[in-house]
């Protein structure tokens, strides 16, 4: 939904108004749309493009040198009128004539049909070059009826290189329609988009379904299908598209893979890297691929992939310079590719384990898989804690850390304590992400290099580990006691883990006695109000429950007592 307007009758033009004042370096406001700030080459063609607002960055994001010339802006979802149209070809237009361009749907070919006419009527040589990319919205012998979707990227921007190289009228508009001939769409839909002001979207999309050839005005897809994985989408929308291969295509393709307004970046990326592999393995060579948000739909969750087939003259027009709000390529020198770019190297030699450390790395490998059980079982748990006043993620990061430092534990048999604990630290650490992440896996290098690579261990070494333990964590996260964090069950462990050594406990006691004081104390912290970590700022949220990395320390420490209690 949109939540930011003022008047839902206005809000097409108040945000253009917007859209003007933030890229004044790139665009001025006209009646009906928007033209370049900039002056172009006198006599160049004005590609002037156009449609209804809810699309950005189509239309008005791509107004500025090498791409339009200027662009007609509509209501929500609705053509510009034909009086927008004339206007902002009129502001645009430089001597050489004018090409429109726009996706085929009714309400625009009858509005800019008349602007044109208008034009024409004064003496301007106008053309027109309909965008029919959609390979869902007719059938190919009828492909002049097939609306434009994502395919107006690339139809606007070779003409617009066309016409910023300085082709004439005649070459811009050839340029344009060899552009749409060999661009193909097929977009999903997920959920549909709801207009500013209005309280349901367009069309919904059943639970667990997604909708496949959606178009951009918030028309519902030709057909319901299961939601698919990424995997799956991919081959679905490449297999489609290239049944479709233009005549006369070679191997190159330009790949736009577009998000229609709430499917996320990391998503698309993810989608793009499955196409990629799938055409690559097609025998596809793939040209300066677009990926993000090209053409979009106000809020509807939903992806396209363009193929756009070039030749080397429309390559050299896809990839030349354009400097506009949304679409920019560069035009610095070329620059010879990195051919190494991995550059780190493990320079750490393997050392040779005493037989006392080899054998205490077994147990160490025992425990990192005791604590990965723990995590396990508890993960939902932690999540739930850490959602209360955190992110939500201590859980998850806990689990994808020490699964990597279970493996990374066991990739090395043979190994001393010292290293099993380092890899498997390093990997937690490295796979964790979040403060509990790089705090625990800290914590266990540092317990391996005070337990190192000795020919005898002794209970004192097991005190040493546990302070070294401890003070890895504190040295890190600076957190004092009270702060409410893990500090807070880790301290009193170790001071009990101490205390029952002095004693003369065991170690498997003295864990036995300190897991029991981590408990107690992990509890405690629902008293305290945190003074770090993520959940600083929601102090008031978290009073009443304990801190989530406290409860995991207490859990993994009851969790390993019992098992060295048993061994
Ligand atoms: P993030 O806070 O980055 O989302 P997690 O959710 O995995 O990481 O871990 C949260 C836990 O990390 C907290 O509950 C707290 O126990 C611990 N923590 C946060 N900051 C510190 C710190 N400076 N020192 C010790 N522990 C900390
Ligand atoms: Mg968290």
């Amino acid at each position: 939904m949109t939540r930011l307007f003022d008047n839902p009758a206005t809000f097409a033009e108040d945000a253009l108004d917007g859209f003007v004042a933030a890229h004044r370096e790139h665009v001025a406001r006209v009646d009906g749309g928007v033209v370049r700030a900039t002056e172009m080459n006198p006599g160049q063609v004005a590609v002037v493009i156009g449609g209804g607002s809810g699309h950005y960055p189509a239309f008005s994001g791509l107004v500025g040198p090498g791409l339009a010339a200027g662009s007609a802006c509509g209501n929500m979802f609705a053509s510009p009128a034909a009086g927008q149209i004339y206007r902002v070809a009129r502001a645009a237009e430089n001597g050489g004539g004018v090409l429109l361009s726009y996706g085929n749907y009714a309400g625009d070919v009858l509005h800019f049909g008349q602007a044109q006419d208008r034009l024409r009527s004064e003496g301007v040589d106008v053309r027109t070059v309909l965008v029919t990319d959609d390979i869902a919205s007719a059938p190919v012998e009828q492909i002049t009826k097939r609306r434009g979707i994502a395919g107006d990227l690339t139809v606007f921007k070779i003409a617009g290189a066309a016409a910023e190289a300085g082709h004439d009228l005649d070459g811009v508009e050839a340029l344009a329609l060899r552009a749409n001939d060999r661009t193909r769409t097929l977009g999903v839909a997920f959920a549909g988009c709801t207009l500013p002001g209005a309280d349901a979207p367009l069309f919904t999309v059943p639970e667990g379904k997604m909708s496949l050839g959606l178009g951009i005005h918030g028309e519902p897809g030709i057909r319901d299908l299961p939601l698919p994985s990424a995997t799956e989408l991919a081959t679905l929308l490449v297999e489609s598209l290239l049944a479709e291969r233009p005549e006369g295509a070679d191997n190159r393709v330009v790949v736009l893979v577009n998000g229609l307004g709430t499917v996320k970046y990391d998503e698309l990326f993810l989608l793009f890297g499955r196409i990629e592999a799938q055409l690559v393995e097609a025998g596809l060579e793939v040209l300066a691929p677009e990926c993000g948000e090209l053409v979009t739909s106000l809020d509807m969750a939903g992806v396209s992939l363009t193929l756009f087939w070039v030749d080397d003259e429309l390559a050299e027009l896809w990839t030349a310079p354009a400097d506009t709000p949304a679409f920019r390529r560069g035009n610095l020198a070329p620059r010879a590719r990195r051919t190494v770019i991995d550059r780190a190297e493990n320079t750490r030699a393997a050392e040779t384990a005493s037989a006392a450390s080899a054998l205490l790395a077994g147990s160490a490998v025992e425990a990192v898989e005791i604590i990965r059980a723990t995590i396990e079982l508890h993960e939902e748990d932690l999540g739930r804690l850490d959602a209360i006043a955190g992110d939500g993620d201590h859980g998850i990061g806990m689990r994808r850390g020490v699964e990597a430092a279970a493996a990374a534990s066991r990739a090395n048999p043979g190994a001393g304590v010292r290293e099993v604990l380092r890899a498997a630290g390093e990997a937690w650490a490295e796979k964790a992400g979040g403060t509990s992440g790089a705090l625990w896996g800290a914590a266990v290098v540092a317990t391996g290099e005070s337990l190192a690579n000795r020919e005898d261990y002794a209970a004192a070494d097991a005190g040493a580990a546990v302070t070294a333990f401890a003070e890895a964590i504190t040295t890190l996260g600076k957190a004092d006691p009270g702060d409410k964090t893990m500090v807070d069950a880790l301290l009193p462990y170790r001071n009990a883990f101490l205390a029952a050594l002095e004693t003369g406990a065991t170690p498997a006691e003295a864990a036995l006695a300190a897991a029991e004081a981590a408990e107690a104390a992990a509890e405690a912290t629902s008293l305290l109000v945190p003074l770090r970590g993520r959940a600083r700022p929601l102090a008031e949220k978290s009073m009443g429950h304990p801190d989530p990395g406290a409860v995991s320390f207490a859990r993994i420490a009851r969790a390993l007592a019992t098992h060295w209690s048993a061994h």
